[in-house]
């Protein structure tokens, strides 16, 4: 089958002929017919110290799909062959602490499709029937194929409760714009998103942001009065992983503001510790999506009126993978989706 190989350590991805996966006991074998491309597939086809450490090659990567069931294997009960489906990326053990509470994001040998193991980049992709998504037949195989950011969005901006309040987002790649649309979505009064990027600004406001701030060229606080903020920011999500943008979040926040950090930032990041002391933040790291609350909120919310179509900014076929690395590298885009 044809699959986007990471083949050697330098830069760049490339289309090869891998054998089909087996589908083996409790698992599905999904024929792929969208996936998205993230910022770490962009961080893999760079070749950056995160992937040099990371990732064992050769490798299939990928994690953001939408497909059909092509086959069963033996013992799964749920899922039919013709169902249209997407899936979480984050396979985990089932039987730790957290997998038996029914927190499965926090399980702690969590293996990642297209970073551990074989990824969605591939006509074909084989995961545990656990792990598959049905898509309902309201929501386009193209909006699927990103559920899996659009999930670490819906997780971080639903951390705490934006209803009438004050946020700000810092960064506005494909999951700060979404995260902005899904605040707005719940009820939030201002939402105020930061980045250095023009195109995506534009984007977040077409996306339903209040304010959108050039961090390089105006201040958060200038628009306060505009706004009607007084002392600063009730909630504050992080999604550039920017370590500047992360201190400057600090400074805004109002005391005993909620704070939650997706982005992943440099383990040499300093900030001013009295920001979180004596202002009484709450902190809370979030690493993927809830299994599976984050999923239901994501169908639901898009079954009842949130539109975050307009974050898809291009869609190509995939043997044009190359112009969608091009494309995602400029910056100048949303999400990016390639049809199998
Ligand atoms: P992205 O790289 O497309 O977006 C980051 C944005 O931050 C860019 O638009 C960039 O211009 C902007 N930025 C850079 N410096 C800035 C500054 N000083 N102030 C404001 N904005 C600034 O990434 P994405 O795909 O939207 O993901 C967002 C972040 O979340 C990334 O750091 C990614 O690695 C991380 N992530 C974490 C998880 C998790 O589970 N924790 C999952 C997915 C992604
Ligand atoms: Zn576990």
């Amino acid at each position: 089958m044809k699959a986007l190989v990471k083949h050697s350590p330098k830069v760049g991805i490339w289309m090869e002929d891998v054998p089909i996966p087996e589908c083996g006991t409790n698992e599905v074998k999904i024929k792929i017919t969208h996936t998205g491309i993230c910022g770490s597939d962009l961080h893999i086809y760079q070749w950056d110290e995160w992937a040099q450490r990371t990732l064992k090659l050769p490798l299939v990567i990928g994690h953001e799909f939408c497909g059909i069931i092509e086959e069963i294997g033996p013992g799964v009960s749920h899922c039919k062959v013709g169902d249209r489906v997407s899936g979480e990326g984050h396979i985990t053990c089932g039987f730790c602490r957290n997998c038996r509470a029914g927190k499965r994001h926090l399980c702690h040998k969590t293996t990642g499709v297209g970073i551990q193991r074989s990824g969605a980049f591939s006509e074909f992709l084989v995961i545990p029937e656990s792990n598959v998504w049905p898509i309902h037949n309201t929501i386009a195989s193209e909006i699927a194929a990103f559920f899996d950011p659009f999930g670490n969005a819906v997780h971080t901006a639903l951390s705490y409760n934006t209803v009438g309040e004050d946020v700000l987002i810092t960064g506005a790649g494909p999951i700060g714009i979404m995260c902005a649309s899904i605040c707005k979505f719940v009820g939030a009064r201002n939402v105020v998103i930061t980045d250095i990027n023009e195109y995506r600004l534009d984007l977040a406001k077409k996306l339903g942001a209040t304010k959108a701030i050039n961090i390089s060229k105006e201040k958060i606080e200038d628009c306060f009065e505009e706004l009607n903020i007084i002392n600063g920011f009730d909630v504050g999500l992080e999604v550039s992983g920017n370590p500047s943008a992360f201190n400057n979040l600090l400074s805004k926040m109002y005391n005993g503001g909620n704070v939650a950090l997706l982005g992943l930032l440099p383990k040499s990041t300093q900030i001013n510790w009295d920001d979180i002391i004596f202002k009484g933040l709450h902190i809370k790291g979030i690493y993927g999506r809830e299994m599976y609350e984050t999923w239901y909120k994501m169908t639901q919310m898009l079954q009842s009126g949130l539109d975050i179509s307009k974050i898809l900014t291009h869609e190509l076929p995939v043997d044009d993978f190359q112009k969608a690395f091009d494309i995602m590298e400029s910056g100048k885009c949303g999400k990016v989706v390639l049809k199998w």
